[in-house]
């Protein structure tokens, strides 16, 4: 006899669930979430669990059993988890320039040594795209200079800074600007000007010396040497560092290197690590060979430095948080969301963020911008300017990837106890297999359905599940 065949549905709320760590996790819509035994599990789905019990407490309280649910209270909770859906555009990514210094083996943005000032955007530009980012409704937005290196066109990238704080000055919108730089053109005066106006500044530190500058070439430099002189700048001058976030984007040769890897971000005294995995499409597609690996190796990975991170806070020695956990968990243990557009239903695409070229064209996020930059304009959506902004928004593109990444219509996400908390991403899917919806779980869906299973695993123990609730609940730089 099948567990299933003494299922009762009209004794049991809606709840999807999955075989983890010798239970039962069941998860429903709202976010809400338990552990169930084997014995537990049993009991529930044949409305067998005793009522005055803890567990039928949790289950109740949490929506999961027939009949009882508070359902005002969960469609406020889920509203609450959903508001990102009436705010509008919020990210805009701005290629300042297409030119770079460094040869990443990663690099998936089109960049180039040799590309001359025709890569730069320009003052006009600059203008209609701060028109096109400001016609936005949401009330509060992010202006992230990316390239290429965006510094390397810094007379447009200063210009913009200032023409950003006029516009929010008049608008009354509050905005947030972040660079994202390899820190290898910075100087004293440039950093002074950043500072002054609140500019993040984020950059890459992929590990130890070694590590880093294989990964990422620059030619008649040392791209780590930079990148660790400007980011000890900036905690100094910020106290601490808030303004200077850095990133980690794992390779191969990183596999086995997790520990040093995060004793190089301890050894600097930041607050937080971002590990990210590599997608495999795109340029990188063309090394994945050499630099990829696949999924299992990924999570088997990125499991020992999330362990090691825990132990490092639960012994008191560090308080460096992990970034793609952090994500995670305030998706399932807040109401709130952490503003992750890879991670939403429908992803942010068009609706969460747009990313702008160095010409103005405008595309749906910068991965789509990405396929641009090798030839393929699915994702483009329009052209920055006055009075464009409608225009864009409905755009077929555009509505076609809303449509596509809402998790409720790929037929594996429909019953994965991760729906509340994943999201698809239909530019993945059409450079993996040519068309926007995910045909079946491939390696992206592989790598977060591993994540999730290891950071579920490790909230089962209730030192770890204090750290992660302050991981939650904290704002990140
Ligand atoms: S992408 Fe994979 S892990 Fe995420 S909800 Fe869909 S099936 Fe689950
Ligand atoms: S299409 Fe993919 S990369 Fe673009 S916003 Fe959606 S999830 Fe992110």
């Amino acid at each position: 006899m099948t567990l299933l065949s003494c299922y009762k549905p009209d004794k049991t709320g809606f709840f999807r669930h999955r075989r983890l760590a010798g239970g039962y996790l069941v998860t429903g819509d709202t976010g809400n979430f338990d552990f169930l035994t084997d014995r537990e599990f049993k009991d529930f789905l044949s409305g067998c669990v005793k009522p005055g019990s803890a567990v039928h407490a949790r289950l109740r309280d949490a929506g999961f059993l027939g009949g009882g649910a508070d359902v005002t209270a969960l469609a406020a909770k889920w509203r609450r988890k959903n508001s990102f859906l009436f705010g509008g555009p919020s990210l805009h990514i701005v290629v300042l320039t297409r030119r770079c210094n460094h040869a990443c083996s990663y690099c998936q943005s089109g960049s180039s040594a040799s590309r001359s000032g025709k890569a730069d955007m320009t003052r006009p530009v600059a203008d209609r795209v701060l028109d096109t980012i400001f016609s936005s409704p949401a009330p509060a937005l992010t202006v992230e200079f990316q390239g290429g290196e965006p510094a390397l066109n810094w007379p447009v990238l200063s210009y913009m800074v200032a023409a950003i704080e006029n516009r929010a000055a008049k608008s009354g919108k509050k905005v947030i600007i972040s660079l994202v730089s390899n820190l290898s053109v910075m100087t004293e005066a440039r950093l002074d000007f950043l500072l002054k106006r609140n500019v993040r500044i984020c950059t890459s530190l992929d590990g130890p010396q070694a590590l880093h500058n294989a990964n990422r070439p620059f030619p008649g430099g040392n791209s780590h040497a930079m990148a660790v002189k400007w980011l000890k700048a900036i905690k100094k001058r910020t106290r601490g560092g808030a303004h200077g976030d850095a990133l980690v984007t794992v390779t191969r040769a990183a596999l086995s290197r997790w520990k040093e890897m995060v004793d190089e971000y301890v050894k600097l005294g930041t607050t937080g690590i971002f590990i990210r995995f590599l997608n495999p499409f795109g340029a990188a597609k063309r090394v994945w060979a050499s630099i990829g690996y696949s999924a299992a190796e990924y999570v088997a990975f990125y499991g020992k430095a999330l362990d090691y991170i825990v132990e490092l806070n639960l012994s008191g020695k560090s308080s460096i948080m992990e970034h793609s956990a952090r994500i995670l968990l305030t998706k399932i243990l807040t109401q709130g969301d952490p503003n992750f557009l890879d991670l939403r239903s429908p992803c942010g695409a068009g609706i969460g963020q747009m990313a702008y070229d160095y010409d103005g064209s405008v595309f749906t996020c910068d991965e789509g911008r990405m396929l641009a930059a090798m030839g393929d304009e699915a994702f483009r959506i329009g052209a920055a300017g006055p009075g464009k902004y409608g225009g864009i928004m409905a755009n077929p593109a555009l509505k076609s990837v809303v449509t596509a990444s809402v998790t409720d219509i790929q037929v594996s996400c429909a019953s994965c106890a991760y729906k509340p908390y994943c999201g698809v991403c239909p530019v993945y899917n059409y450079a993996e297999h040519g068309d926007l919806f995910m045909h079946q779980p491939g390696y992206r869906c592989a790598v977060y359905m591993g994540m999730f299973d290891h950071v579920f695993k490790l909230l089962r123990n209730k030192k770890v599940r204090g750290l992660f609730e302050k991981w939650a609940n904290s704002k990140p730089a």
